[in-house]
């Protein structure tokens, strides 16, 4: 569905990304980690076609990524970006309903199948009878559910998520990402997701990429990208996955390392 080869971004000549070639197949749940700075919301930025690499391409479903109409684009990717700016004055709908622009007609009115996506969306995240509640007026959790609905009336084929539960409380986070896991199961969406909880990245992605310092350090199961070597490479941590027989493996995290060398 999804390829990027050899990308590489720079900004001012300074390399923020460099030779980053990875693939993502339609259905998969694909976790995006890497210490702060690493480069993954560049990544998934380029990924999504948002900005241009300055070496390399992104295909997208065979096609060169920033050769697709917005409007086509936006038809099939979603964006839901790390820091959801409150858009003062605005209703919970009005903001859901900024998902189905790409769907509207030459005068932008929304019609009945724009009303029900709208309506369907704000239903999954159980934010429909807050739909006329002002998005500044939200907690941090209700308003990153109000993004997250607004990309899911966009009905996307591919959806990256920048940390979607950096704001969230425990308990909002488990139900986040379960609705996120759903949208994967049930309705087959290609997921992105740039996650900083590692225990949370091994539970919820099918594989998972790991970024040091602009790099694709390693990528597939859990096994090969958590491996003490690479936790202590990317993160200047010492580490190990562990899977208890009859528990949900996670990520043990015991102390840091003097140097990163990744
Ligand atoms: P992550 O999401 O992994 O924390 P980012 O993709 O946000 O990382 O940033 C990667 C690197 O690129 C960081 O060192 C950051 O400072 C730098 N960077 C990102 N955007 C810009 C920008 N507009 N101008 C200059 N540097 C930037
Ligand atoms: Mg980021």
């Amino acid at each position: 569905m999804l390829e990027a080869r050899a990308v590489t971004y720079e900004i001012r000549k300074k390399p923020i990304l460099e030779g980053v070639s990875l693939t993502v197949a339609a259905g998969e749940f694909v976790g995006l980690v890497g210490p702060n700075g690493a480069g993954k919301s560049t990544l998934m930025r380029l990924l999504a076609g948002l900005a241009e690499p300055t070496r390399g391409e992104v295909l997208f479903e065979g096609r060169p990524i920033g050769q697709i109409p917005d409007r086509a684009r936006a038809r099939a990717i979603a964006f839901v970006p790390q820091n959801t700016h409150v858009a003062f004055g605005f209703s919970v709908y009005d903001i859901v309903a900024m998902g189905r622009y790409p769907y509207r007609g030459r005068f932008g009115a929304l019609e009945a199948r724009d009303r029900e996506a709208i309506e369907s969306a704000l239903a999954a995240v159980e934010l429909l009878s807050m739909a006329d509640r002002r998005i500044h007026e939200l907690s941090g959790g209700e308003r990153q559910r109000a993004f997250i609905a607004r990309a899911l009336a966009q009905q996307p084929r591919l959806l990256f998520l920048d940390e979607p539960t950096a704001n969230l409380d425990v308990r909002h986070q488990i139900e986040l990402l379960e609705l996120i896991r759903a949208l994967n199961k049930e309705r087959g969406v290609t997921i992105v997701m740039a996650i900083h909880d590692l225990t949370w990245a091994v539970r919820t992605c099918s594989r998972l990429l790991l970024l040091g310092r602009g790099r694709l350090l390693a990528q597939g199961a859990p096994e090969a990208v958590f491996t003490p070597e690479l936790l202590r490479r990317a993160f200047g941590v010492e580490g190990r996955l562990v899977r208890p027989p009859e528990e949900a493996p996670r990520v043990e995290l015991t102390g840091t390392v003097r140097e990163r060398s990744g």
